[in-house]
């Protein structure tokens, strides 16, 4: 039996390590959708972040088929330890700008640098661990609540779990559960609402504690009121630690105090600034807020809002 231990735990931290590096890719896309061809030196460096985590985006053009380029030559500075939002219509390259980050894809030209290092050129486990994402949907493993909260971190324990549950507002679900935090969730599980799937995705990302954390639409299928009380948690949170966020969001009301919002259109950077200067340029953005603004004021009270 003691001998047998000793390749068990390895194979269980084997084990883990994938589980982990696979979850982020699930999140973030449909595993099945995606086949791609991208190299990795066999001897890369590990990605390092002696500044913080200052992400660049130096002239990128990419596209995910020859004939059409999703990003023009974009450039873009992601300043560390700010808060920042990119918004712009659908389809104009949100979520692919956080796809190419994690290296899904390779761009076609240009470069992406974090702390001035090629994403290219380093170690992909290293580059997707420093990497936190709230991804717009959510999946869920056939598994209890309390394990699927644990995928962002296999090694945490409970009362990190705790701490990371009440930030992220995922007790109210807890408490709504017929057994609580051992309820089997997942596909063949109790059903869980969209909203309730998002709080347990930023609990995970809590636990993981990356350096880099992104926020796809993480809020979206939340009632207002909700969306606030969670996006303060994690505004304090962010602040407190430090670290570089980027919210990709269409309801501008959640993100109009980021430190730095940049407006994509048609795969450029049209407009960036803060709120209150990208108020008074009356471009994209200012057109986006008023019509936002119109329609919050057309659904009456507070409480029913969800814009
Ligand atoms: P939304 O706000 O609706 O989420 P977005 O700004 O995040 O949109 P992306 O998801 O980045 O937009 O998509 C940009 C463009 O790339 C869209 O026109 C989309 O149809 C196209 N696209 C996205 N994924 C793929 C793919 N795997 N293959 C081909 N085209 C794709």
């Amino acid at each position: 039996v003691f001998q047998l231990s000793v390749p068990l735990n390895f194979l269980g931290s084997v084990y883990r390590e994938l589980r982990q590096s696979l979850l982020d890719m699930e999140t973030l896309f449909n595993l099945q959708k995606v086949h791609v061809a991208i190299k990795e030196a066999p001897d890369a460096p590990r990605l390092r972040m002696p500044q913080g985590g200052v992400i660049k985006f130096e002239n990128v053009t990419f596209g995910y088929t020859a004939e059409r380029m999703i990003l023009k030559n974009l450039t873009l500075t992601i300043p560390a330890g700010q808060k920042i939002a990119i918004v712009g219509p659908s389809g104009s390259g949100k979520s692919t700008l956080l796809r190419l980050l994690f290296r899904f894809y390779d761009v076609q030209s240009g470069r992406i640098t974090i702390d001035s290092q090629d994403i290219t050129g380093v170690a992909l486990d290293s580059l997707r661990r420093s990497i936190g994402v709230v991804p717009q949907d959510t999946p869920l493993f056939n598994a209890s609540l309390r394990e699927n909260l644990k995928y962002g971190n296999l090694e945490a324990s409970e009362e990190m779990v705790q701490r990371a549950a009440e930030r992220a507002r995922v007790k109210e679900v807890v408490d709504r559960l017929p057994e609580g935090w051992d309820t089997q969730v997942g596909e063949r599980g109790m059903m869980i609402s969209g909203g309730e799937k998002q709080r347990l995705a930023v609990a995970r990302l809590l636990l993981k504690d990356p350096p880099l954390l992104f926020f796809d639409e993480a809020t979206s299928a939340l009632d207002t009121h909700t969306e606030s009380s969670l996006l303060a948690n994690i505004n304090s949170i962010l602040k407190e630690k430090k670290r570089t966020s980027v919210f990709v969001a269409h309801r501008l009301r959640t993100i109009y105090d980021a430190d730095l919002i940049i407006v994509l259109s048609e795969g450029r950077v049209a407009e960036q600034g803060t709120h209150e200067e990208l108020m008074r340029f009356g471009g994209i953005y200012e057109g986006l807020w008023r019509a936002q603004e119109m329609s919050f004021m057309d659904k009456g009270p507070v409480d029913e809002r969800t814009l």
